[in-house]
C-alpha cells in the first residue's frame, strides 16, 4: 500500500466508523456468534501472496463485524463500560498513525511530558494535592501488581529482586473480598502467594472492609511471625460496586508502616465530580498508590490506566533498570518506563488530552452525573417489577437485582437477555447468591436507552418464564 492509498482508505474507514457508530442502535450488543464461527470462515494458511485493500474490507465486514461485541452501544450495562469518545479515537488514529515507541523521554519528548501534563491535569480533576505526581499504564491489573511489587520490596528492605523471597517467609497483603481478581493475581504473579492475601469481610452499607478486623488479622499475622506488606482498598469494587471507608483503613496501615494501594480502576472518573469525592473518598490524600482508568467510564479510549504515586521512588526503586542500551545523557528527564514493568510504552496521553479538551471537566462530569441519576431511576422501576429484587443498592450508577428464582433463574435470564440483544447485562455473586449487575455508563447513553432497559427486561422475563 502507498501513502495515497493510505489515505483514500482513511477517509473510508472514518466515513465506516462514523456510520457504524450512528447505527448502533439497530444492532445487538452482544456478538449472536457461536464459538468457532468465525475462525472457520479464515483462511487455515496465511497468503502467499497480497491481497487487495477492497478485498480484505469487505471481508472485515462480513466476517469479522459479525463477531463482535459493541462496547459503545448505548445499550451497555455489562461488566464495567470501556468508552471511547470520538477526540480520544481521532488521537488513537494520529498515535497510531505516528507509530512512536515512547519508553524513554527522548524516543518521544512530546509523549513524556504531555503524559506529565495529564497526569496532572486529573489529579487536580480529581482533587488531589499536589506532590502527588503518577504515570499512563495499559491496566489497572499492571498498575496493581506494581504496587503489590513496591509493597514485597518495601517489606524486604529491597531485597526481593535481587536475592529472591526464599528466605522472606509468609509476607501479607490485605484486602476485603469485594476486590477484583487482578489483586489476586498480582499477588500470584509477585511471589507473595493467594495464601497470603488476607481477605477481611466487607460489611455494612457499601461493604468496604472493617478496619477493626483489618487490624486485628494484622496483629495475629506478626503474632504468627509473617510479615505485613501492604493494604489494598477499594473504591467501587467489580462486583457490586463495594467501597471501604478510607480514613480508618488508613489509620491502620500508618500504625503498622504499611504501604497502601487504592484500586478505583471504575469508580475513580466519578471522583472528577466533588460531590462524589464527599461521599466516597474522605482521606484518600494518604494512599501511596491510587490507579484508575480513564478507559472505562471517564471516555479515552481503551488502553488507558493512570496511576498516581505520593512518592514515586518506592516503585522506581522497585523498577527501574538501566542497562546501557537504555541510558541517557543531557539534562534529567523524565523516562517513564523506569516506573513500569513493560519497558515499550503508547502514547497514551494525547488521547487524554483530545477528550478532556473536547468535553472540558464539565462535559465530563455531567455524562457521570447522569448515570448515577439514571441508574437510581432504573433500579427504582426494577424494585417495583413484581417478584423482583434490588440485591445491592445503588453505589454510583451500578446495582444489582434478582428476579424471582433460584441462581439458575437468574443466569437464564441473563442468557436470554443477551440472546434478545436489545440490551447487554452480565451476573455476579453476591453473599452467596447469583445476581444480575446492571451499570449505567455508556458515553452515548440516553436516559431513554436507560430506561428502555426496564422495557425489556419485564418483556424477556414475562416470554420467558
Ligand atoms: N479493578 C476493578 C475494580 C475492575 O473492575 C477491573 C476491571 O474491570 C480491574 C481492576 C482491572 O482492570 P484492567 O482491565 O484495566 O486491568
Amino acid at each position: 500500500m502507498n501513502w495515497d492509498e493510505f489515505s483514500d482508505w482513511g477517509k473510508t474507514i472514518s466515513q465506516w466508523g462514523a456510520d457504524y457508530h450512528k447505527s448502533l442502535r439497530e444492532r445487538p450488543v452482544r456478538a449472536q456468534t457461536a464459538p468457532g464461527d468465525i475462525a472457520a470462515q479464515l483462511p487455515a494458511a496465511p497468503p502467499e501472496t497480497g491481497e487487495a485493500m477492497d478485498a480484505i474490507m469487505a471481508d472485515f465486514e462480513a466476517i469479522v463485524m459479525p463477531g463482535m461485541t459493541h462496547w459503545q452501544h448505548p445499550r451497555f450495562f455489562a461488566y464495567f463500560p470501556a468508552n471511547a469518545a470520538p477526540p480520544s479515537i481521532l488521537a488513537e488514529h494520529l498515535v497510531n498513525t505516528v507509530a512512536a515507541q515512547c519508553m524513554l523521554w527522548q524516543t518521544s519528548p512530546a509523549a513524556t511530558e504531555v503524559e506529565g501534563v495529564m497526569v496532572d491535569w486529573l489529579r487536580q480533576a480529581m482533587g488531589l494535592p499536589e506532590g502527588f505526581t503518577g504515570v499512563i499504564q495499559d491496566s489497572a491489573s499492571s498498575a496493581t501488581l506494581s504496587a503489590v511489587l513496591t509493597m514485597r520490596e518495601r517489606a524486604t528492605g529491597y531485597s526481593g529482586n535481587r536475592d529472591g523471597l526464599s528466605d522472606k517467609g509468609h509476607l501479607r497483603i490485605y484486602c476485603s473480598d469485594q476486590v477484583h481478581s487482578s489483586i489476586d493475581r498480582a499477588c500470584w504473579v509477585a511471589g507473595i502467594g493467594q495464601a497470603n492475601l488476607v481477605k477481611i469481610p466487607g460489611t455494612g452499607p457499601r461493604h468496604g472492609m472493617d478496619a477493626a478486623a483489618l487490624n486485628t488479622a494484622i496483629k495475629a499475622d506478626i503474632a504468627a511471625g509473617h510479615t505485613p506488606a501492604g493494604i489494598i482498598a477499594i473504591t467501587g469494587g467489580t462486583g457490586v460496586g463495594g467501597s471501604d471507608v478510607l480514613e480508618p483503613v488508613l489509620e491502620v496501615a500508618k500504625a503498622h508502616n504499611l504501604y497502601t494501594h487504592l484500586d478505583a480502576a471504575w469508580a475513580g472518573s466519578a471522583m472528577i465530580c466533588p460531590e462524589f469525592r464527599d461521599a466516597f473518598w474522605q482521606g484518600v490524600n494518604g494512599f501511596d498508590s491510587i490507579v484508575f482508568n480513564p478507559h472505562k467510564w471517564l471516555g479515552a479510549q481503551f488502553d488507558c490506566s493512570v496511576q498516581f504515586l505520593r512518592d514515586a521512588m518506592p516503585q522506581l526503586d522497585t523498577l527501574k533498570i538501566e542497562p546501557e542500551y537504555l541510558k541517557t545523557t543531557g539534562a534529567a528527564v523524565t523516562n517513564y518506563s523506569e516506573w513500569t514493568i513493560p519497558l515499550g510504552r503508547r502514547f497514551r496521553a494525547l488521547k487524554l488530552w483530545f477528550l478532556i479538551r473536547s468535553y472540558g471537566l464539565e462535559g465530563l462530569r455531567s455524562r457521570i452525573r447522569n448515570h448515577v441519576a439514571w441508574a437510581e431511576e432504573v433500579c427504582e422501576a426494577l424494585r417495583a417489577l413484581d417478584g423482583f429484587e434490588i440485591v445491592t443498592e445503588p453505589i454510583l450508577s451500578l446495582f444489582s437485582f434478582c428476579c424471582p428464582g433460584d441462581d439458575a433463574a437468574q443466569q437464564r435470564l441473563v442468557d436470554a437477555l443477551n440472546d434478545d440483544g436489545r440490551i447487554y447485562v452480565t451476573q455476579g455473586m453476591f453473599a452467596g447468591r447469583k445476581v444480575i449487575r446492571f451499570q449505567v455508563g455508556q458515553f452515548d447513553t440516553t436516559r431513554a436507552d436507560v430506561m428502555m432497559a426496564y422495557d425489556v427486561i419485564k418483556d424477556v422475563w414475562e416470554k420467558s418464564s
